[in-house]
């Protein structure tokens, strides 16, 4: 076989006047055998050729009837039928142009499309010209393959809307630090009372900027790496005291009493003790933020048992505050989504703390699990494998 777009011209012009003959040399009986493609000198070997395919291919006779398809391209169209018409079958017109702008000028036609239905999906498709010469005789077919666009799009949509969503976080604290700046250079310059009070607003305007900035380089950081998982062995228990020290003061200022439950015996897990803490932190500082009205927080680790049966530590921190309604827990650890912005802000919050929590345990092969009645307090569950599993060994650290 070989790519018409690709060939020396010398064969490309075998290959067009081989097209060409298709609509001005055959005579109409010779053109209208029915079922004629779908028994192909070559169907059977063309069939087993992309059939091992993981990607969706189709393949058509120079009357542009299906000859043979994969199981993959049934994904992208149901209808297709061996022998007949793939314009009336594939009814995207960007294909269909480039089936015809194939046949016609025997190269390679590349193009995208967008299907919405049963799901919105993008697709790009090369319509390929083939002829097959076996010596006995040539036949001209085209080869349709696709690559599923979609995740990439999905990726390319994400990224814009987090650099729109970054944006817009830094640009309100910004707007605020200016319009100060401006009051005080102006109506406030001479008076002392309103300059301590705007100080005091500017100041807390840079921090929340601070924080946002410390948060993206830190889920910059985690993804940078997300691919090399952590090496060292971090016992837990030290880890969880250290974080409940650490929270003391909030948990003071907020009248909340933290509570930690530790089981007796070590628990060990490979990970990145810093990002660990960062992780732990971000989960006690929402219990003590956005629970405290429960007044108690309570810390627990433990050993448990995976879906799969494998060992893994779990530390819980549960609160008995207002809790979360159902609909917002799939999408709590997206960035920058809260379940009420303003809340958010007043707590000082950049929307992603839970973010950086759910990269943080993807990292550590583990996954972060949320539980809640409305009314009755939110549970945020870090699991961690117990397993290293390096070098194919699954032994357990102790
Ligand atoms: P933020 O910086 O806003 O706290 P997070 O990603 O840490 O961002 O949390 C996202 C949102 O999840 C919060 O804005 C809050 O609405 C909700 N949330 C997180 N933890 C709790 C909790 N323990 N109880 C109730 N709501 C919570």
């Amino acid at each position: 076989m070989s790519a018409a777009g690709s060939m020396p011209g010398r064969w490309r012009s075998a290959w067009r006047a081989l097209w060409d003959r298709r609509d001005t040399g055959r005579s109409g009986s010779e053109r209208g055998v029915a079922g004629r493609a779908a028994s192909h000198p070559r169907a059977l070997l063309i069939e087993q050729l992309i059939g091992g395919l993981p990607s969706p291919a189709i393949v058509l006779d120079r009357d542009t009837r299906v000859i043979a398809f994969n199981t993959a391209a049934t994904g992208i169209a149901p209808a297709l039928r061996r022998g007949e018409p793939a314009l009336i079958t594939l009814r995207m017109p960007e294909l269909v142009d480039a089936i015809r702008r194939a046949g016609k000028t025997g190269e390679v036609q590349r193009v995208e499309f967008f299907e919405r239905v049963p799901l919105d999906r993008w697709f790009e498709a090369f319509v390929t010209p083939v002829t097959l010469d076996d010596g006995a005789g040539a036949s001209d077919i085209l080869m349709m393959t696709f690559n599923d666009l979609t995740p990439l799009r999905r990726i390319e949509e994400m990224r814009v809307d987090f650099i729109a969503n970054a944006s817009h976080e830094l640009r309100t604290p910004l707007a605020a630090l200016l319009g100060f700046i401006e009051t005080l250079q102006g109506p406030a310059r001479n008076d002392p009372a309103a300059r301590e009070k705007f100080l005091g607003i500017m100041q807390g305007q840079a921090a929340r900027m601070a924080r946002l900035i410390d948060d993206l380089l830190s889920l910059s950081r985690i993804e940078l790496n997300a691919h090399l998982p952590p090496s060292a062995a971090v016992d837990l228990a030290p880890l969880v005291r250290q974080v409940a020290d650490g929270l003391q003061t909030l948990a003071r200022d907020r009248q909340v009493e933290i509570k930690m439950v530790t089981p007796a015996e070590p628990l060990v897990v490979r990970g990145d003790r810093d990002e660990l803490i960062r992780a732990l932190e971000n989960l006690v500082e929402n219990a003590l933020k956005y629970g405290a009205a429960g007044k108690r927080v309570e810390i627990t680790l433990s050993r448990a048992l995976t879906r799969a049966g494998l060992p893994e530590a779990r530390i819980a921190v549960r609160d008995h505050g207002p809790g979360i309604a159902p609909e917002h827990l799939p999408r709590l650890t997206e960035r920058f989504y809260r379940v009420d912005v303003a809340d958010s802000r007043a707590q000082g919050g950049t929307g992603l703390g839970l973010a950086l929590v759910k990269h943080v345990l993807n990292r550590h092969g583990g996954r972060v699990s949320i539980e809640s009645v409305p009314g009755r307090g939110a549970t945020f569950t870090m699991h961690l494998p117990l397993r290293t599993g390096v070098g194919g060994e699954t032994k357990e650290l102790s």
